[in-house]
């Protein structure tokens, strides 16, 4: 049977990219085995099993988890996008990068109050889900939790987020 650990040695490290010196975690390999996929799904909704209505999921490797939680958990998916690509935004949130700025937005197509967990892949600074947070307070819906298959540790992201739901720590 494979395992969250089995899952967790299926992401790659690697080194200097996109720029020298940043260790990028891919987890595509990961996204290739039918059975880490699984298993990391389940383990993403099971503490939210029941008590979202939607998950929403930030470009783009966000989307790629959202798409399977939503089908895993029996409800629908939105996108967060960066700037631009949304036919309809509603809200748009601007944050720090470590070089400059981004923006993400995101369109009101669901109920008011609707029950949002948020996920993405990585949780590095923060600033990202922070973003998505905000925007989802902005839009009158309900943070019903944050969750990344992994968190790096030593960026303070944890302290800006808040309750974060995280399958992997390095
Ligand atoms: P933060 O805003 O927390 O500093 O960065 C998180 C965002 O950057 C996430 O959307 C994530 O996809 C991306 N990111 C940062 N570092 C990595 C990394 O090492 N690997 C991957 N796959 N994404 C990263």
């Amino acid at each position: 049977m494979t395992t969250l650990a089995d899952a967790e040695a299926l992401i790659a490290t690697i080194p200097d990219f996109p720029e020298p010196g940043i260790q990028f975690k891919d987890i595509s390999p990961l996204l290739a085995d039918p059975a880490a996929l699984a298993v990391v799904i389940d383990a993403v909704v099971e503490p939210f099993r029941g008590r979202f209505d939607v998950v929403a999921g930030i470009e783009a490797r966000g989307f790629m988890l959202a798409g399977a939680v939503a089908i895993a958990a029996g409800v629908g998916m939105v996108p967060i996008r960066k700037a631009g690509k949304l036919p309809r935004p509603a809200a748009s949130v601007s944050y720090d990068l470590e070089y400059g700025r981004a923006t993400i937005e995101m369109s009101s197509d669901l109920p008011a109050g609707a029950r949002v967990l948020l996920v993405d892949d990585i949780l590095a600074t923060g600033g990202t889900l922070v973003a998505g947070q905000r925007l989802i307070a902005e839009l009158g819906y309900e943070l019903a939790g944050t969750a990344v298959l992994m968190e790096l540790d030593g960026l303070g992201g944890r302290d800006v987020v808040g309750d974060v739901h995280s399958l992997f720590r390095i």
